[in-house]
């Protein structure tokens, strides 16, 4: 399998400055690489103006097959959805034959249905969790295990973030960004507060993208080195949201123990909330767990407070 076309996109969240500025430096840094043809994109330009993650509605919300064949929506970010899935995909059947870009005011003719125009895409993402550099993966195959051997041996700190879809359906439809294509890294890189640039950020996300280019190419070439038979990754559980009163405000904020502990084992008797009445409260779980995006500054408006994963070794032995 050759993978020829891949597109590098950042700001698909309007206040993730690092994919914005990395976007802007490699489209002149690297037009393309060893024969592959990059295409370079910032996914939601109206929220980027404005350092907002979105306007409407979370973009990367909005790629589900429902969404992308609903004409009947207004909302600024399902429009840039049906764009970017017009522009990289398609994915489904737009059943739609013009799609006017909202932002530009152009109008674009569908081509052809068929295979998606881009073979694999990586979207630059930042979290204000204390998560390093993170690939979060939806399925196991082949490529991601492969991509995540190959980024694991080029950083230690590297963390495999396994969410499967919460359907036990496999084929069931996701809303990400990266669903369009049929390959992708999503990629989280943190921590770094939301609206602003930071060097080690910045740095890290540079690497990672240019290390997921030479993969590519090593695949393409048929010349990847051998990996090792298993793989430690972290397997989503569950979303645990903030104690909240009968009017639905929290009452208790991240525990300073749990602060930046992301990926860290999380045991029973450890402390993760603190309450208004100066109270603790402690993790009750039998098992030790690992959480993930502690205090994430974008999930507060669903009072999500962090994720449990756990810990599982996985075979690379795919076909
Ligand atoms: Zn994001």
């Amino acid at each position: 399998m050759k993978i020829k076309k891949v597109a590098i996109v950042g700001g698909t969240h309007g206040n993730e400055n690092t994919g914005v500025f990395l976007v802007n430096k490699l489209k002149n840094a690297l037009p393309e690489y060893k024969g592959l043809e990059l295409k370079y994109l910032l996914a939601n330009p109206m929220a980027i103006k404005n350092t907002r993650r979105f306007m409407d509605h979370d973009l990367n919300r909005s790629f589900g097959i429902k969404e992308l064949q609903n004409i009947e929506s207004s909302e600024y970010e399902f429009n840039r959805a049906k764009v970017i899935n017009y522009k990289l995909g398609p994915k489904g059947d737009p059943k739609y034959d013009f799609i006017i870009d909202m932002h530009t005011t152009t109008s674009n003719k569908l081509g052809p249905k068929g295979d998606p125009k881009y073979d694999f895409i990586i979207d630059m993402h930042t979290t204000t969790s204390n998560m390093g550099v993170t690939f979060i993966f939806s399925a196991l195959n082949k490529i991601n295990l492969q991509l995540a051997c190959f980024l694991s041996e080029r950083n230690d700190s590297l963390n495999l973030y396994y969410h499967p879809p919460e359907s036990k359906n496999a084929d069931s439809d996701l809303p990400y960004l990266n669903s369009i294509s049929p390959f992708g890294l999503p990629l989280e890189v943190g921590p770094v507060p939301n609206g602003l640039l930071r060097h080690d950020v910045i740095e890290m996300t540079e690497k990672t993208v240019r290390d997921t280019l030479e993969f590519i190419t090593l695949l393409n070439n048929d010349s990847l080195p051998d990996f090792p038979d298993s793989l430690e990754i972290f397997q989503h559980m569950e979303t645990i949201l903030f104690p909240c009163d009968d009017d639905g405000n929290i009452t208790a904020y991240i525990h300073k123990d749990l602060q930046d502990k992301d990926f860290c084992e999380l045991k029973q008797g450890d402390p993760i909330f603190y309450t208004v009445d100066n109270k603790t409260i402690y993790f009750e779980n039998e098992f030790p767990m690992y959480p993930v995006f502690v205090n994430e500054a974008a999930y507060y408006y669903q009072n999500i407070a962090f994720s449990l994963s756990k810990k599982i070794s996985i075979s690379t032995h795919l076909t």
